[in-house]
């Protein structure tokens, strides 16, 4: 049997979301099922700080990933980095929903192990698990091999099998169906006029048709 959970748990999903696709919302709906979050929350960056500058602006990734999730039930948009502007880095959001919602609820910082790896040059991204859990997934079937030491250090010392019922702390794993897809490639076939239907929701290509995003030397 699973341990009992006594606090709320709050996915928070960062990203550039440039644009927001399968990809995002089927490792949202996953890690809430797979970790049983209350609500996941959908944070798009300013500027993402380690990225080249992106096709469409920060209002724009917003609007898209509002029309992405307003039908599902439980996920919500959140623009706190949106209207804070310059460089989004994680620990700023998390000290500040840690500020808003107090030190009971669990917050659950989800990512893909691209980002996992990365982890190491975030910024102070020593400290994110004094406010968040992490939450993990499997990018796709190319992402195993050796993992830095450092890294795998982290592993060995906040590695769960499952999520304690504590507000931060550990890293875990869930898994989700592959979804062998990123933003980057989508903006190249939408450059190409690709209308990648099964990947992109459909209020969110209308949008991208409207507000011509993604079109000839946008696409980076
Ligand atoms: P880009 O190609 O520009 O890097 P992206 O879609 O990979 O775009 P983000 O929008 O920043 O990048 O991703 C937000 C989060 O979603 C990250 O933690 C990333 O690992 C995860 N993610 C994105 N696409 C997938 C996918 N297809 N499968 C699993 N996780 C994904």
């Amino acid at each position: 049997m699973r341990p009992s959970v006594t606090r709320p748990r709050i996915g928070l999903l960062g990203g550039t979301f440039d644009p927001v696709h399968a990809g995002h919302l089927t490792l949202a709906h996953a890690a809430r099922s797979a970790l049983r979050l209350d609500e996941v929350r959908f944070i798009p960056t300013a500027r993402s700080w380690q990225k080249d500058d992106a096709g469409a602006s920060a209002e724009q990734r917003l609007a898209m990933v509002r029309l992405a999730i307003e039908p599902i039930d439980g996920f919500h948009a959140d623009s706190r980095e949106v209207e804070r502007g310059g460089p989004s880095y994680t620990i700023d959001t998390l000290e500040d929903i840690r500020a808003e919602l107090g030190a009971e609820p669990a917050l659950v910082f989800l990512m893909g192990s691209d980002q996992l790896r990365n982890l190491a040059s975030w910024h102070r991204g020593d400290e994110l698990l004094e406010q968040a859990h992490i939450g993990c997934t499997r990018r796709g079937p190319g992402d195993g091999g050796p993992l830095e030491p450092k890294l795998a250090a982290l592993l060995d010392a906040r590695g769960r099998d499952a999520l304690p019922d504590e507000p931060s702390g550990s890293i875990v794993f869930f898994t989700m169906p592959p979804v062998p897809v990123s933003a980057t490639a989508l903006r190249a076939g939408l450059a190409r006029g690709d209308r990648p239907r099964e990947l992109v929701p459909p209020a969110v290509l209308d949008y991208i048709e409207t507000h011509q995003l993604y079109r000839r030397n946008s696409a980076n």
